[in-house]
């Protein structure tokens, strides 16, 4: 019975192409000025970690995404930590953060010394749900006299939360910040995997205080490897650029570092790659939602699944296409014959309270993050796919 659910599966995935022999889930493409960018770097030798491609790829980043600044950084991880770090998390504090995630949302926290706590997802766009944080602090925070959040189980503050946008679909900010508003909490938004992702109009990465973007090799565009932190809050974007300097300040040719400080820049030559990727963005999003439309199509007459559309009141950038398997038997036989077949198709993460390190942090009940981890599957996504015809 599943056997010949999944072989009807399989089927399907048998149309993708892409002119190759294997589909990776996500490959970079480069069809711009990436290598017009990258060799001009190197014949005039601004490699490093100064350079034009830096101040450019943060102008055109903050425009693009209608942000005052944007700070960009060796990679999505550390832009998450420098975030924190200038929120003012200590090892004093707890953080909100989704057990379904990729690991570096809870790395990012532990570094800081801070305690993650994870919290669980909506079904509809896989993210945090607002509504069951809302009842769960209601149930074990309050607000001190200062106006902190205080976790009333383990008397340590609750200083942030991570919202993270799943595969590139939004999660509804505008409830989220409602909630933490309501008790203090700092908003940095993970939108590592959903740039270009749009929730009533408004960019991810926009409604927190800070957002962290990634620009890995397998994100939506890429740097080979990079990241950045944008904010409305100038004064924080100036804090941000500091911190991720090594604090360097310079006053007649004499360094002075006012305080300990992060060597996180993006090199040059990460930047003028990522700056001919931008370029690129929007055809990149019209691609993606061409192929998105493709696979509703093409498992749109099987019960047995459910394509994830964008959620409501939102355009995703459909990072990674996803796909719900409503039988765990069918799930694992698609993901095995799948990848012998050469075609990439991959679960959601181990949830992360279930990781060594993190088993023993606070958490609310997870059961839609379990639900999901045993039922949702990514498929091949980038942009040089194509379908063929049954
Ligand atoms: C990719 C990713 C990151 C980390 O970005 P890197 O550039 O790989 O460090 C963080 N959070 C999520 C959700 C991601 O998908």
């Amino acid at each position: 019975m599943t056997a010949a659910i999944s072989e009807e599966i399989l089927a399907r995935l048998a149309r993708l192409d892409n002119g190759k022999d294997s589909i990776p889930l996500h490959e970079p493409i480069f069809r711009g000025n990436e290598e017009a960018y990258v060799t001009d770097c190197i014949r005039t030798g601004w490699v490093s970690s100064v350079g034009a491609y830096v101040d450019r790829l943060e102008h055109d980043l903050a425009a693009y995404l209608d942000v005052k600044r944007a700070v960009v950084v060796v990679n999505g991880t550390a832009a998450l930590h420098l975030a924190l770090v200038a929120a003012g998390v200590t090892s004093q504090d707890e953080v909100l953060v989704p057990a379904l995630t990729f690991v570096a949302t809870a790395n990012a926290v532990a570094y800081t010394g801070a305690t993650p706590h994870f919290c669980d997802s909506a079904t509809e766009h896989m993210g945090l749900c607002p509504e069951k944080l809302d009842v769960y602090l209601a149930k074990i925070a309050r607000r001190d006299e200062q106006g902190r959040c205080i976790n009333t189980q383990t008397g340590r503050r609750i200083a942030a939360v991570l919202p993270m946008h799943c595969m590139g679909h939004p999660l509804p900010m505008d409830r989220l910040m409602e909630v933490a508003t309501a008790y203090g909490i700092a908003v940095i938004e993970d939108a590592a995997e959903s740039l270009g992702s749009q929730y009533k109009g408004k960019h991810t990465g926009t409604f927190g205080h800070m957002g962290a973007i990634s620009f890995n090799g397998n994100k939506i565009i890429t740097a080979g490897g990079g990241g950045a932190i944008i904010t409305n809050d100038e004064e924080l974007g100036r804090r941000l650029k500091h911190l991720s300097t090594t604090a360097k300040s310079s006053q007649g040719g004499f360094f002075h570092h006012d305080t300990v400080g992060y060597n996180y820049r993006m090199p040059n030559l990460n930047a003028a790659l990522c700056c001919a990727q931008l370029e690129q963005l929007p055809e990149f999003l019209r691609i993606k939602r061409s192929i998105a439309q493709q696979y509703q199509t093409l498992f749109a007459d099987l019960p047995e699944v459910d394509f994830i559309e964008e959620p409501a009141e939102s355009k995703s950038n459909y990072w990674l296409c996803s796909l719900r398997i409503h039988d765990a038997q069918t799930m694992a036989e698609v993901i095995d014959r799948a990848n012998a077949a050469g075609i990439m198709v991959r679960p959601l993460w181990e949830p992360m309270h279930q990781l060594p390190m993190y088993r023993d942090c606070p958490r609310m009940e997870l059961n839609t993050t379990e639900t999901l981890h045993r039922s949702v599957i990514s498929l091949p996504s980038s942009v040089n796919l194509s379908f063929n015809p049954a």
